[in-house]
C-alpha cells in the first residue's frame, strides 16, 4: 500500500471568521477543504490563527474585571488556551460532520491543547510590537498600563492598543502525544492561535504575555511530525512579486535561493505574506523532498495535485 503523504495545514484567518456566527459558517466550508486534502490520500494535521478569537476571549475577560472586581486580569497564555479550545470544538463538530457525509468513518477528530515554549532572551521580547485586542483612546490606555502592567502602543492613528512580543516557537510541549494521536490515524488539531507561550523555569513552565506566529508553529510542527507537506491555507491563491502593484507577477515554483532573494528584495508585508514565505522557506529547506505550499483555502485539492498556488522546493 502507498504510504500516505502528511501534512499540516496552517489555517489563517478567512477559515475561521471574526464573529461566532461567522466562524460557525465557515468552519463548513474550511471542513470541506480539510476532508478534500484527507480524499487525496493525505494524512493531515491542523494547525490555526485566533487573533479575532483571543482578542474576543481577552475583551470579555476585561470586561468581566469591571463587572466582578474579585477577578484579576485574565493572563494572555489562558485566554490563548481558551481560544484553542473554542476553535477546535468548532472544527471537530464540523470535521465530524463533513466525514461522515463523504461515508469516511475511520478517522476520528481530536484537538491538543498545546503548550509551545519560547526562550525568555528571545530578542522579542525587548521589543513587543504585535497590537493585539481593542482600540482605546490615550486615557484608558494610560490606564490600563497601571492596572495591568500592559504596554500600550499608539497604532496608525487609530487609537492606542496592547502590543505584545512574538517570539518564536522553541519546542512544543505536547509533541510526543501529537504524534502519537496521528501516528495512529486521528486527524489532529494542535498548536492553535500558534500556541500558548511558555516560558521553562525550571521544572514549571511559565505563561508569557506574548503571541506566536502561527505560520512559524506550524513550521515546527510539521518539521517535527516529519511532514512531507506544510500547507499554508490563506486569502490569496498565490504569492505575489510586486503585489498590487500595476507589474504584479503570481509565482508558481520558487526554489529557496530565489524565495530569499524576493525576501531581500521585501515583496513580501511583514506581518502577513512574510511570515508565510519564511515559515515556508524554512520547511522546505529543513529536508530534501518536502514541500510548501501557499494557496487559497478552497484551492487546497487543486494545490496538492500541482495545479495551482505556490510551491516552495529545495
Ligand atoms: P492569514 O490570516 O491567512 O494569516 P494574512 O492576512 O495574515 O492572512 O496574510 C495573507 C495576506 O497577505 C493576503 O490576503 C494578501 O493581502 C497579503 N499579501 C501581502 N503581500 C503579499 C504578496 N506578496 N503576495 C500575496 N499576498 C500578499
Ligand atoms: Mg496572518
Amino acid at each position: 500500500m502507498k504510504k500516505k503523504k502528511r501534512a499540516v495545514i496552517a489555517l489563517g484567518g478567512n477559515a475561521l471568521g471574526n464573529t461566532l456566527p461567522e466562524q460557525m459558517q465557515a468552519v463548513k466550508i474550511t471542513a470541506r477543504a480539510i476532508v478534500d486534502l484527507i480524499e487525496e490520500g493525505c494524512e493531515v494535521v491542523v494547525a490555526h490563527g485566533n487573533g479575532p478569537q483571543a482578542g474576543m476571549v481577552n475583551n470579555a475577560m476585561i470586561a468581566l474585571t469591571h463587572e466582578d472586581t474579585q477577578q484579576p486580569n485574565t493572563p494572555l497564555s489562558v485566554c490563548v488556551a481558551m481560544s484553542q479550545a473554542y476553535i477546535g470544538y468548532d472544527l471537530q463538530n464540523a470535521l465530524r460532520e463533513e466525514l461522515l457525509n463523504r461515508k469516511i468513518s475511520d478517522v476520528p477528530v481530536a484537538t491538543m491543547i498545546t503548550q509551545v515554549r519560547v526562550d525568555e532572551n528571545d530578542p522579542a521580547f525587548k521589543n513587543p510590537s504585535k497590537p493585539i485586542g481593542k482600540f482605546v483612546s490615550a486615557k484608558q490606555a494610560a490606564q490600563m498600563e497601571k492596572n495591568f502592567g500592559y504596554i500600550m502602543k499608539e497604532d496608525s492613528g487609530r487609537g492606542c492598543r496592547r502590543v505584545v512580543a512574538s517570539p518564536k516557537p522553541v519546542e512544543i510541549i505536547e509533541l510526543g502525544t501529537i504524534r502519537t494521536m496521528v501516528d495512529s490515524g486521528n486527524l489532529v488539531i494542535a498548536c492553535g492561535g500558534g500556541g500558548i507561550p511558555v516560558i521553562r523555569q525550571g521544572s514549571h513552565l511559565k505563561g508569557a504575555s506574548a503571541v506566536i506566529d502561527k505560520d512559524f508553529a506550524s513550521c515546527l510542527l510539521a518539521k517535527e511530525l516529519d511532514a512531507d507537506y506544510l500547507i499554508i491555507l490563506t486569502a490569496v491563491e498565490k504569492v505575489a512579486l510586486n503585489f498590487g502593484k500595476p507589474d504584479e507577477q503570481w509565482l508558481e515554483n520558487v526554489s529557496i535561493d530565489e524565495a530569499k532573494q524576493y525576501i531581500e528584495e521585501g515583496h513580501f508585508a511583514p506581518g502577513s505574506m512574510l511570515p508565510k514565505v519564511q515559515a515556508a522557506v524554512d520547511f522546505a529547506a529543513s529536508k530534501f523532498g518536502r514541500t510548501s505550499l501557499i494557496t487559497l483555502l478552497e484551492k487546497s485539492r487543486d494545490a496538492v495535485q500541482g495545479k495551482t498556488g505556490t510551491t516552495f522546493r529545495l
